[in-house]
C-alpha cells in the first residue's frame, strides 16, 4: 500500500475521533502520532513517548476499534511505537500487538459476519501484574482456583464490587491465563452492553442461531458487569438458556456486576439463583498499602520509580477507585515527562488539586484579573479590543487559563473577555497549548500565574 493511502486510513480514524474527543483530549493523545506502517490488517502508529504509547494502548484503544469497526476499515489490529525525535527517549522494543484474537472458533462459526468486538480480552491484564492485597485477596485466590482447573469448581464464579476496583482486571486475567497454557481454549470475554447489542443485531438480521451458537460454544465466557442485564427479559431469557447449556457441559463462566445478584433490579428469579450457584465474592476497595503497591508497580511498568511521599499523597487522594487513580497517576507522569522533570511533592499536589478541588473557589475574573497584574497591564486594555502584542498575549494566556482551569466553553471564554466570537478564544487556547510546550517564558508564565492563582 502507498504511504498516501496508508496515511488516509490512519486519517480517517483520527478525524473521526476528532469530533468524539475534547479538544485536549485529542491534541494531547492524537495529534502527534502518524503511521509507521500498514499491512492489510495491521496498522503499526508512531507516537512520541511512551505516556502517549500508554494512554493510547489503556484508554483509547476501544474508540480506536469501534471507530475501525464504524468506519467498515480491515484494520484488526493497532500497534503503538514510540517514535524517538528526541534524543532523551529510549528506543522502546515495540511490543507483540494487542491481538486480541476473536477465538478462530466464534469466527468460524459465525460464519460471514464475523462479530470483531467480542471475545476481546486485553493481554495486559494478568495475574502478574495485579497487585493482592486486602479488598481483593479473596477474589484473586478464586481466580486462580478457576484458572487452574476451570469448569469444576466454583461455577459459575461471580465477583462484585464498586467501580474501578480490579474486577475486569482480575476475570480477563483467569482468561488470558488459560490461554497461555491453552490457546486453543475458547475463551469470550464480553461485557454484557456487547452481549445485549449482539443480540438485538442477531434478531435484526434473523441470525438468533448463529448468536446462540456463538455463545453455547465457549469453552469459558466471561460476562463483565452483568447488572446491565437488568430490565432486559429478551436477553435474560437467552442468557438463561446459554447459562444451561454451559454449566450441564461443565464449561466455566465467569460474572462481575456493581452489586450482588440480589441486589440487581430486574433480575429474573431464575437467573438471580443460578448466579449464586457457583461461588460469588465481595470485592472491598484495596487499602492504602494495596493502593501504595499499586501505584508503585504501574510507575514501575513505565520504568519510574517514585518517592514515598508522592506514592502516598496519591493513595490518599484516590481512596477507591483505582482506573482514577491510575488515571492521575499517568497524568502526572506525562506532565513531567513533557517538561523533563523527575515526579515530586510539589507536581503531583498541584495537578491533582487542579483537577480534584481546585475550580470551587475560582471565578473567571479571578483568572482574568491575575493574567492582567502578571503582565502588568490595565485589565481595561486585556478586555479592550486593542491588537497590540503586549496585550494579545495576556488576552490569550488569559483564554487559555479558562479553558484548562475552569472548562469553560469557547462562547463562554470569549464572553468574559468582552468578545462577540468565540473562534478567536479556540485559536488563544490552540496557541498557547502548543506554544507553551515549546516556550520556557510562556510556559513559566502560565505556571507561576497559575501558582498564584492557586496561593
Ligand atoms: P472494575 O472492572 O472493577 O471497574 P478494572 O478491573 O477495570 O475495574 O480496574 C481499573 C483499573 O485499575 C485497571 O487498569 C486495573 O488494571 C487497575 N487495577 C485495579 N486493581 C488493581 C490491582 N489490584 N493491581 C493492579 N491494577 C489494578
Ligand atoms: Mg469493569
Amino acid at each position: 500500500m502507498s504511504v498516501v493511502q496508508e496515511d488516509r486510513v490512519w486519517q480517517t480514524i483520527l478525524g473521526d475521533i476528532e469530533i468524539t474527543l475534547s479538544r485536549a483530549n485529542y491534541l494531547t493523545w492524537f495529534k502527534n502520532t502518524r503511521v509507521v506502517k500498514q499491512t492489510d490488517t495491521e496498522l503499526v502508529v508512531g507516537v512520541p513517548n511512551i505516556f502517549i504509547k500508554n494512554q493510547l494502548e489503556v484508554k483509547y484503544s476501544q474508540l480506536i476499534q469501534d471507530t475501525i469497526h464504524k468506519n467498515g476499515l480491515p484494520i484488526e489490529t493497532v500497534v503503538f511505537k514510540i517514535q524517538t525525535t528526541n534524543r532523551r527517549d529510549e528506543p522502546e522494543p515495540v511490543p507483540p500487538p494487542q491481538a486480541n484474537p476473536l477465538p478462530s472458533k466464534a469466527s468460524e462459526k459465525s460464519g460471514a459476519s464475523p462479530a470483531p468486538l467480542i471475545g476481546g480480552l486485553n493481554d495486559k491484564y494478568t495475574f502478574e501484574n495485579f497487585i493482592v492485597g486486602a479488598g481483593n485477596e479473596l477474589a484473586y485466590a478464586a481466580c486462580q482456583a478457576v484458572a487452574a482447573e476451570p469448569g469444576t469448581k466454583y461455577n459459575p464464579l461471580f465477583l462484585y464490587g464498586g467501580v474501578g476496583i480490579g474486577k475486569t482486571h482480575l476475570i480477563q486475567a483467569v482468561g488470558n491465563a488459560l490461554l497461555a497454557v491453552n490457546p486453543k481454549t475458547l475463551v469470550i470475554y464480553i461485557t454484557s452492553e456487547q452481549f445485549v447489542k449482539d443480540f438485538v443485531d442477531a434478531l435484526r438480521s434473523k441470525r438468533a442461531s448463529d448468536f446462540a451458537g456463538r455463545y453455547r460454544a465457549a469453552d469459558v465466557l466471561i460476562v463483565d458487569d452483568v447488572q446491565f442485564f437488568a430490565g432486559k427479559e429478551k436477553v435474560q431469557e437467552e442468557f438463561f438458556h446459554t447459562f444451561n447449556t454451559l454449566r450441564q457441559a461443565d464449561k466455566q463462566m465467569i460474572l462481575s456486576s456493581d452489586k450482588p445478584p440480589k441486589d440487581i433490579p430486574t433480575l429474573e428469579e431464575r437467573l438471580r439463583s443460578r448466579f449464586v450457584w457457583g461461588m460469588s465474592i465481595d470485592m472491598q476497595n484495596p487499602d492504602f498499602e494495596t493502593r501504595c503497591a499499586i501505584i508503585q508497580s504501574k510507575a514501575a511498568e513505565q520504568d519510574i520509580s517514585l518517592d514515598t511521599d508522592v506514592v502516598e499523597f496519591l493513595a490518599t487522594q484516590f481512596q477507591s477507585n483505582i482506573r482514577e487513580l491510575e488515571g492521575a497517576l499517568n497524568q502526572m507522569l506525562a506532565f513531567c515527562e513533557l517538561r523533563g522533570l523527575a515526579p515530586n511533592l510539589a507536581i503531583v499536589s498541584g495537578l491533582i488539586g487542579s483537577s480534584v478541588g481546585r475550580p470551587k473557589h475560582l471565578s473567571a475574573r479571578q483568572i482574568v484579573e491575575r493574567c492582567a497584574k502578571y503582565y502588568q497591564i490595565s485589565l481595561e486594555d486585556l478586555l479592550s479590543p486593542k491588537r497590540d502584542k503586549d496585550i494579545v498575549l495576556p488576552r490569550q494566556v488569559a483564554m487559555y487559563l479558562l479553558r484548562s482551569e475552569l472548562h469553560l466553553s469557547f462562547p463562554k471564554i470569549a464572553h468574559e473577555l468582552g468578545r462577540k466570537d468565540h473562534t478567536t478564544a479556540i485559536h488563544s487556547v490552540e496557541k498557547i497549548t502548543k506554544e507553551s510546550e515549546f516556550d520556557p517564558t510562556l510556559r513559566t508564565a502560565v505556571n507561576d500565574i497559575k501558582d498564584k492563582l492557586y496561593a
